[in-house]
């Protein structure tokens, strides 16, 4: 199976600034096998970047798409017109979720649309830190996870990715705590059980599931050793052009 390690650049990086880090990233990067290095830059930046992009290094991300594939939607881009421009697409992502108030139904959408245009998705699901003080982080994950993929049909999962973020150990929330491998193993396991007992072993295990949540050069590859984790994704650090490639380095060195 792939190791992942996506970074989501949020709303940072102008179109110039975003193709002079792919540019760089690109010349330090060995040619991996097995090892996916995704970059979810703007969207304003995935056209140009995606006639830079060398396919075979490093492959880029939307950081949402709208579910509607044309039509009377001011603002938006569809995953129709990002076809061919994104390998993958970060959807429910807890920005979206919070800041912009997506629920489940709306993400449910835009992983069907995703995968209607050839693009992966990359479902983000996790608790608040309230929820899981409460004792419901195991409702919220089952919910999130089966609401997100409610539209997918049984032959298209292995090409949805989950990635768990428990929110409050996201950077740029205030006061983020680091999570621990211990905390994050219990809910990789509510999640494959959940994707085993909904669709079956077989088809459960070809799902790749991702942690993300302040991950860093220091503590990705305890991360990255915690089973049934298959890859990162990655936000403020994916910014620093030699952390990132020193948690590629990492992954690396893990998976052989
Ligand atoms: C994220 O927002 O998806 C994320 C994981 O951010 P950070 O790595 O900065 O916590």
């Amino acid at each position: 199976m792939k190791t992942y390690v996506v970074g989501n650049w949020k709303l940072n990086f102008t179109v110039g600034e975003a193709s002079i880090y792919l540019h760089k990233l690109s010349k330090s990067l060995p040619n991996y096998r097995n090892l996916e290095v995704v970059v979810a830059p703007s969207m304003l930046a995935l056209q140009p970047l995606s006639l830079q992009v060398d396919r075979r290094r490093i492959k880029l991300a939307a950081q949402d798409g709208f579910y509607r594939d044309y039509g009377a939607y001011t603002g938006e881009v569809s995953f129709s017109q990002l076809r061919g421009l994104a390998d993958y697409a970060i959807i429910g992502h807890s920005e979206r979720r919070y800041v912009f108030k997506e629920d489940d139904k709306t993400i449910q959408k835009k992983v069907a649309a995703a995968l209607r245009n050839k693009i992966k998705p990359i479902l983000c699901i996790g608790e608040i830190e309230s929820e899981r003080a409460f004792g419901e982080t195991a409702d919220v994950i089952k919910d999130q996870l089966l609401g997100g993929l409610a539209e997918v049909a049984d032959d298209n999962l292995s090409k949805v990715i989950i990635a768990y973020e428990p929110v409050w150990a996201i950077s740029s929330v205030k006061g983020a705590k680091l999570a621990s491998p211990d905390e994050i193993s219990e809910v990789i396991n509510i999640i494959r059980q959940t994707l085993s007992d909904t669709y079956g072993p077989e088809s459960a295990e070809k799902v790749s599931v991702l942690f993300g949540g302040s991950v860093s050069p220091s503590n990705a590859g305890a991360y990255l050793t915690i089973p049934g984790v298959n890859g990162l994704l990655v936000g403020g650090a994916s910014l620093i052009l030699h952390e990132f490639i020193d948690i590629i380095e990492i992954a690396k060195k893990v998976q052989a």
